[in-house]
């Protein structure tokens, strides 16, 4: 194929214990934590819903390392969501629940960085959320820990988020509204999924503001911190 510009390289994360996964899509559940549904003036029981960020939008973090994303554009109000995100493997669609955990390649811990400020205007406007979530380097990620080496499915464990190490966000799995193996079944009755898809599954209370030189420390039970600065 003779390409009449350079093709984009894929966008990858590294693998714990080697290699790098291909990203193709990033997809994201929005309020699937009751008590985050509530401090958004939501509702707290509602069938998923989805969006979208580009693949390239990525900002990978290996371990032990500190990722550097720099502060967006066109906002005052940049908000962390700290969330599990699952990476597919194996692809398919109308993927029944009870089948999902061996479309799971791994999990690792992402962030949803997300211009509440224009999300609050769009969301008012009725209007699309992408400048609002689907900005450059809007989604750091750790790496990806295979399903092998977490005992398989993750459906329960602390998940927190510090700023300069002060306490923000604080939940657990366990208190997902649409636990990973319902989000994969509703999510494949909507798109085909591939391998090399990531799906950000929601962020639990306490998402709040930073600004530039901030340390944002990310951790879920059995995986990998992630760290980010802010410049
Ligand atoms: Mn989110």
């Amino acid at each position: 194929m003779s390409f009449v510009i350079p093709p984009a390289p894929s966008a990858a994360v590294p693998v714990l214990g080697g290699g790098q996964f291909p990203v193709h899509r990033i997809y994201c559940v929005g309020r699937n934590y009751a008590e985050h549904a509530r401090e958004m003036g939501e509702s707290d029981r509602e069938p998923p819903f989805f969006f979208m960020k580009p693949a390239d939008a990525v900002v990978p973090v290996g371990e032990e390392q500190t990722g550097e994303i720099a502060y967006p554009s066109l906002t005052q109000n940049l908000h962390h969501e700290v969330e599990l995100v699952v990476a597919i493997g194996l692809g398919g669609r109308d993927i029944a629940a009870a089948d999902a955990a061996a479309h799971v390649y791994g999990h690792a811990v992402g962030l949803d960085m997300t211009r509440r400020d224009l999300q609050a205007q769009m969301k008012k406007a009725g209007r699309p959320w992408s400048i609002a979530k689907g900005f450059d380097q809007s989604a750091p990620i750790g790496p990806i820990v295979p399903r092998a080496a977490t005992a398989g499915a993750m459906t329960a464990g602390a998940i927190t988020l510090a700023v300069n190490e002060v306490p923000r966000q604080r939940g657990d799995l366990r208190e997902l509204i649409w636990g990973v193996a319902e989000t994969i079944a509703h999510l494949s009755r909507a798109w085909t999924l591939q391998p090399g898809d990531l799906i950000f599954t929601g962020t639990p209370a306490g998402v709040g503001a930073v600004v530039r030189g901030d340390l944002l420390h990310a951790r879920i039970e059995g995986l990998p911190d992630l760290r980010v600065r802010v410049r």
